[in-house]
């Protein structure tokens, strides 16, 4: 029986090789960091998409970029538009090996162009600076990891295929199918790159997230001199705002949260369009389920007010991943591989979502906090504790030497997903 807390002689290897990148991590981490890429600056993903592919080309697999359909959204005016983003960057090795395993990383950030740009050395072993810990540190740390385990003799047991999508941070509306298909061409286990918290604690469960826009639509009329020729479809959106809240504490874990409501005008018009803007969590598939099928019954319940119709947009973009048999065997393995270089690593449940529910979705179990040290994420407050570049690469080579050679078996936690 292998007991995956010891170390053996590859294993110490590839924590030297890991040691050796600790420059390399750190640098290339501060020079992405300082190209802007929020989720909504074509231009400055477009800049760093070619610097991703430069620091790629390390390793012994083939890149393609490519560039996502538009993803739509619906404008104040009820009318579906659609975005761009960045290119999506896959790179992709040895498929051909017995064990694969999906990675995917963001990088966008939440933060706008001409915002938070200034990189701080605020002390105590911590930078300040957009997207350090969120996730180009991330990015940075799964490059070391298998630029590690490549310089390695266990190489040829283990391909994968890396995911770098442009819209993490909103949402994957266009890099979604990209990372459901690498997670379906034989993935056995997935590793993602968000920031673990600084006290080193990973996601366990996460619930699944929604989001939803209901359209509705009435009748305009002079509300002086016809208001009863009029339809609200103002109220009716009230109508509908009321029953959603009331909808809290009805299911175990289920919340919904009404964030706008658009539409309307000037108050002698008798409004003829509401968009209802709203959000809810889910713990499970059949909680998700749940939760949708409340939403359509109270969509019909407002079309079949007089003169009122509508329709939906949106749903769960991130499915749920409950914390199930083959989630709770990869954290066991995991938690073991981190005391075999001295980590206490815990995995607690969280609301969040990331592009790990989606993975999940498509059936490969994975670890989706694998990146390195932060706090104050989405916030101008953001920090990375720099000593964790190297615990952290340590951490995600050792997985990597272990799914090669099976003293971790991807194969049977793959099964557990039933
Ligand atoms: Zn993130």
């Amino acid at each position: 029986m292998t007991n995956l807390s010891d170390l053996n002689e590859h294993d110490r290897e590839i924590c030297e090789r890991v040691t050796d990148l600790k420059n390399d991590m750190q640098q290339r981490t501060l020079e992405w960091a300082r190209i802007n890429t929020g989720s909504w600056n074509k231009e400055g993903l477009e800049l760093l998409a070619p610097k991703l592919v430069e620091a790629f080309s390390a390793l012994d697999a083939k890149t393609t970029v490519t560039h996502p359909d538009t993803f739509e959204k619906v404008a104040n005016n009820g009318e579906v538009e659609s975005f761009d983003t960045g290119p999506i960057i896959e790179v992709v090795a040895r498929p051909e090996a017995d064990v694969q395993v999906i990675m995917s990383g963001h990088y966008d950030t939440v933060f706008p162009q001409h915002t938070f740009t200034e990189i701080t050395d605020i002390g105590n072993d911590r930078l300040n600076g957009p997207g350090l810990a969120d996730m180009k540190g991330g990015l940075s740390v799964m490059l070391g990891a298998l630029q590690a385990f490549e310089a390695g003799p266990l190489k040829e047991k283990l391909g994968y295929r890396i995911v770098m999508t442009p819209d993490e941070e909103t949402g994957n509306f266009a890099s979604a199918p990209f990372l459901t298909a690498a997670a379906k061409s034989g993935a056995l286990v997935g590793m993602t790159y968000e920031p673990c918290m600084d006290t080193g604690a990973m996601s366990g469960g996460r619930k699944g997230s929604a989001v939803f826009d209901v359209i509705l639509r009435g009748r305009s009329a002079h509300a002086g001199r016809a208001k009863e020729e009029g339809r609200s479809a103002l109220e009716a959106a009230a109508h509908m705002v009321v029953a959603l809240e009331a909808l809290n504490g009805q299911y175990e874990g289920v919340t919904f949260n009404v964030g706008a409501i658009d539409g309307g005008g000037a108050v002698n018009i008798v409004p003829d369009l509401a968009i209802v803007r709203f959000g809810a969590r889910a713990p499970d598939a059949e909680a998700a389920e749940w939760a949708t099928q409340q939403v359509k019954d109270f969509l019909k319940a407002a079309t079949d007010r007089d003169g009122i119709s509508g329709h939906m947009h949106g749903g769960f973009y991130r499915p749920p991943k409950p914390r199930n048999a083959a989630q709770q065997k990869l954290f066991d393995a995991v938690t073991d591989t981190g005391k075999a270089i001295g980590l206490e690593l815990e995995f607690v449940d969280t609301g969040g979502v990331c592009e790990g529910n989606n993975i999940f979705a498509a059936g490969v179990p994975n670890v989706d906090t694998l990146g390195v040290m932060g706090g104050r994420i989405h916030s101008s407050e953001e920090y990375v504790v720099m000593s964790s570049f190297v615990e952290r690469a340590q951490l995600s080579a050792l997985l990597l030497n272990r799914f090669a050679d099976g003293r971790i078996d991807a194969k049977k936690i793959k099964a557990l997903m039933g």
